[in-house]
């Protein structure tokens, strides 16, 4: 998505290439070595999928005083960096032996966008995180996103029970259930309930120590803790907190004195009656290398999974989320049909949806304004074929018979008065062209036919399309339900 928004806004001339304040370059070449190493630690921070996306991009632009400044591909990329990984960024140039106190990421744009310091960084400045304070050991400030709130969390069936758990956790002053463990596929919404809870605690009960993080990153905390010899002053910063909420805990599976120290950390808050609340991409007895004891103890309190995404929570997620874009966005117009069909056609993962919706509204306003079908299908054509299945024949009848308002028995049965007899030929054509299915194959599942009806029904709606507009758009509109 990043590199193709990139390429629609470099089509539009919005950003400029280069932009580069001529005294930024000034200091480059002593610094270029440490930025090079710098690199290096920000990987080993924030793994190599987020460096490669976000941080290889980045091109250094030079140290003036103690700011470090950087280049963005795009206006977003530069925002997402400043928001997400300043901290990082910053903490490896210093451990690179740069005095470096602020971080300018910017994209042809005013140099005064800044990051990295914590007063002028609302993420930080309200964070519901807990601050280590002066000590050596220094929890970030977390990336903690604002949008992640429980009035952003749309409800259906598939997440009603974690939504619940995750308000109760969040709204009961006492620890009822504990440990929560969310688990589900990736993109369902964990972390965005973890989030939540931990905004509404903040929101409720300012005093209690909230601290949210995710496994890996406990587990860089831990080493680097070791590394420097000062595991104790880890042990109490942990053991401090109210609320503890570890996101993604499969990551220390296998990596066993994390594990351990897990382990004792978490004894330690349960035994206190501290909240803690995890989240895994499965249940705890389906992690592997996780040790028998902790897994045990992640069973002991309410486990509740977020099932995948149904068509009903994906249209409800897209219409919430369109809102959102249209406020920012009032010029484009947007199809309502638009919704149902990404809905229909999307996989289960929440995050693939919000990347479509994305894409949809920044094509609209780059480039055209109208978001409709025909645009959709195009600007989405890579995500729809990565979500294609199989289309059965019995999908086609049924949708078809759905869209004409017949039984799905008219497409097999007998009659042969045109308003039945139309919409079986569409549904033949539409088994020939989208399934891999012979012509007889397709005649025995439309009531027995011979494999020359079938044949006659594919060339007669060939021909109707190019006279009948009405069946023709039909016809696309099924294609498009059922998937190209
Ligand atoms: P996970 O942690 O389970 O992989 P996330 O919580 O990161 O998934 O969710 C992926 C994206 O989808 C986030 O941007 C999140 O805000 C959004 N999202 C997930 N579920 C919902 C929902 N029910 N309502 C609104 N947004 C959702
Ligand atoms: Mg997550």
């Amino acid at each position: 998505m990043a590199a193709e928004l990139r390429a629609a806004i470099r089509a539009q001339g919005l950003a400029g290439e280069g932009g580069v304040q001529g005294g930024w370059r000034m200091s480059v070449d002593g610094a270029a070595g440490r930025w090079a190493e710098a690199r290096r630690l920000v990987r080993s921070e924030i793994g190599a999928a987020a460096w490669d996306r976000w941080i290889a991009p980045l091109s250094f632009q030079g140290l003036a005083g103690d700011a470090a400044r950087f280049e963005a591909g795009s206006p977003f990329a530069a925002d997402w960096v400043r928001r997400h990984y300043a901290e990082e960024i910053m903490a490896a140039l210093r451990e690179a032996g740069c005095r470096c106190a602020r971080i300018l990421v910017s994209c042809g744009e005013a140099p005064e966008a800044e990051a990295g310091q914590p007063q002028k960084v609302p993420a930080a400045a309200n964070s519901p995180v807990a601050s280590g304070g002066d000590g050596e050991f220094e929890f970030r400030p977390a990336q903690l996103d604002g949008r992640q709130t429980f009035e952003q969390f749309v409800v259906g069936r598939p997440n009603e029970l974690a939504y619940a758990a995750a308000r109760r956790v969040a709204e009961d002053d006492r620890v009822v259930y504990n440990p929560v463990f969310l688990h589900g596929g990736v993109g369902l919404g964990k972390t965005h309930l973890m989030h939540a809870i931990a905004w509404r605690i903040r929101e409720r009960s300012p005093e209690r120590k909230v601290l949210y993080l995710s496994a890996e990153a406990f587990l860089y905390r831990f080493i680097a803790a070791i590394k420097r010899d000062n595991t104790l002053a880890f042990k109490d910063e942990f053991r401090s907190v109210d609320v503890l909420l570890i996101d993604d805990v499969q990551f220390i599976a296998g990596k066993n004195s994390t594990q351990t120290e897990f382990f004792h950390t978490f004894n330690a808050l349960i035994d206190s009656g501290k909240q803690i609340v995890i989240s895994g991409d499965r249940a705890p007895g389906d992690i592997e290398n996780l040790e028998e004891r902790i897994r045990s103890r992640l069973q002991w309190g309410l486990v509740v999974d977020i099932h995948p995404t149904d068509y009903e929570l994906r249209l409800g997620i897209l219409q919430s989320k369109a809102e959102q874009k249209r406020a920012e966005e009032p010029d484009v117009r947007l199809d309502p049909k638009v919704l149902e069909f990404v809905a229909h056609r999307l996989s289960t993962n929440v995050r693939v949806l919000e990347g479509a919706l994305t894409r949809l509204f920044a094509y609209a306003a780059l480039i055209r304004r109208e978001i409709t079908l025909d645009m959709a299908q195009e600007t989405l054509a890579d995500l729809l074929r990565a979500s294609d299945r199989k289309v059965t024949i019995e999908e086609i009848q049924r949708k078809v018979a759905e869209h004409y308002n017949l039984r799905i028995s008219d497409m097999t049965s007998a009659r042969r008065a045109r308003p039945v007899a139309r919409p079986r030929q569409v549904a033949m054509y539409l088994a020939k062209t989208l399934t891999s299915k012979s012509l007889p194959e397709i005649g025995r599942k439309f009531g027995g036919r011979d494999h020359t009806t079938v044949m006659h029904a594919v060339k007669r709606v060939e021909s109707l399309k190019d006279t009948d507009s009405q069946l023709s758009e039909d016809v696309e509109l099924l294609r498009r339900l059922l998937e190209a």
